[in-house]
């Protein structure tokens, strides 16, 4: 029976992605992106971009160099700096309400996973005759977007590349999504100087955010050759580069690379859809406000023991394609891959647990987790609610090495 509720949305979602490649938006890169993407907005005839960032990154002076820039080339600069992580619709709201006072003719954003998604709903709503609510769910808008840029700050979300927006409803403990080919943005600058102050766990928690993107996507039933080609390639940048990002943060190749893994690994999933791990991850950061990138980072471990059983020859590929390892002995070279993923997570200080949850919660969020999967992603191997509930239980406890028969 749960296999038959996924046939349908596994043939309409490969259906779709046949015919359908997202556009990748143009990007820049090295110290001074921000100023090129900057530079090109203005070429594109915008002079009235709304900045969407948050406070710490307004307070710790991280914009001057790019609101003097555009003050320099004749801009009116509205600053929104409302953004929390996890936003949520009040965020959305506000910073909207500041782009039609403003009468703002661009979305400038600046900051992570949680700046960027907000700044695409804003960018959305500016435009759209629909409340943010209505623009909810998949192909809702009903306008172009306001003309869209991002600096992403963090390495992990792909927001910067995702036809995707995550918003937190803090009524229903639910994060709600945004989903059209318009939430894309025109162009995205990954600028060393910004990416380089990003403190250590978040480096840690976000690049492990991208190589959950990557896995699930090469393991996802909807992967086509070009998503397994950059996945793969965003798994292998991951391995060599994130410790190195991890343990020394002023590495700016390191942290360009890394910005690469993530927007490749963020342009794979747009297309071949994720997994169980960002099924029980987004219900974990809805109830309890877990940075997304750490629930992933925890979670990840268990769901690839779990997918072990159909995915072994998938994690084997992974495996020969980091180590170049001539054995074709599937089975121990999928115990490598997930030990070698386990080892990346001890290196860059990612926890075992997450104590934060509460046993009481594990019903709903098991519930929601599955809802979520059913209706979003083609995975590999069907989770039973007694299965999420295990990893839920192996989370609180710290215990990582599980079994699934
Ligand atoms: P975040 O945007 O919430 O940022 C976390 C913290 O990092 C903030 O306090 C911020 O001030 C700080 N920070 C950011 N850049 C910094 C820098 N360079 N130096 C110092 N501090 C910095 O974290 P995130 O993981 O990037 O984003 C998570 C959000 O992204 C979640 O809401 C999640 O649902 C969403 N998400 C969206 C997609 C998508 O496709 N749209 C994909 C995955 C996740």
């Amino acid at each position: 029976m749960i296999v038959m509720l996924h046939a349908p949305i596994r043939i309409a979602l490969r259906a779709l992605s046949t015919f359908y490649t997202p556009q990748k938006p143009l990007t820049f890169s090295g110290p001074d992106a921000a100023r090129k993407l900057a530079d090109l907005m203005v070429v594109n005839g915008q002079r009235r971009p709304l900045i969407v960032t948050d406070s710490f990154l307004l307070q710790n002076g991280m914009l001057d160099d790019l609101i003097t820039f555009l003050k320099g080339r004749g801009c009116h600069v509205t600053t929104f700096d409302g953004i929390i992580p996890n936003p949520t619709f009040a965020v959305v709201e506000a910073g909207l309400k500041a782009s039609l006072d403003n009468k703002c003719d661009a979305v400038f954003a600046v900051g992570g996973g949680s700046a960027i998604d907000a700044a695409k709903v804003i960018a959305a709503a500016s435009t759209s005759r629909k409340s943010v609510k209505k623009l909810t769910g998949t192909l809702k808008g009903d306008a172009p977007l306001l003309p869209f840029y991002v600096v992403p700050t963090t390495s992990g979300t792909g927001s910067e590349v995702t036809n995707a927006a995550v918003i937190s409803d803090t009524e229903t403990h639910k994060k709600k999504f945004f989903v059209d080919p318009k939430y894309i943005p025109i162009a995205a600058a990954f600028d060393t100087g910004l990416l380089k102050s990003l403190p250590a766990p978040m480096t840690a928690a976000t690049g492990m955010d991208a190589l959950t993107h990557a896995i699930e996507a090469y393991t996802s039933r909807n992967r086509f050759d070009d998503t397994d080609r950059d996945a793969a390639m965003a798994i292998k940048l991951l391995f060599e580069y994130l410790p190195i990002a991890y343990e020394n943060g002023h590495d700016e190749h390191a942290r360009e690379m890394v910005a690469l893994a993530s927007f490749l690994a963020g342009f794979s999933f747009t297309k071949a859809s994720l997994g169980y791990v960002h099924a029980i991850s987004h219900q974990i950061s809805a109830h309890y406000n877990t940075p997304h990138g750490l629930a992933n980072a925890v979670i990840l471990p268990r769901v690839l023991r779990f997918n072990k059983k159909t995915c072994a020859a998938r994690f084997a590929q992974l495996e020969q394609i980091l180590t170049a390892s001539a054995s074709n002995d599937t089975d121990l070279l999928a115990e490598q891959f997930i030990s070698r993923v386990d080892a990346l997570a001890d290196r860059v200080g990612i926890p075992a647990s997450l104590t934060d949850l509460q046993s009481k919660d594990f019903g709903v969020i098991s519930s929601d987790a599955l809802a979520e999967a059913r209706s979003s992603y083609a995975v590999p191997r069907v989770m039973r609610r007694s299965q999420v509930t295990r990893v839920l239980q192996s989370v609180l406890a710290g215990n990582r090495d599980l079994t699934f028969s």
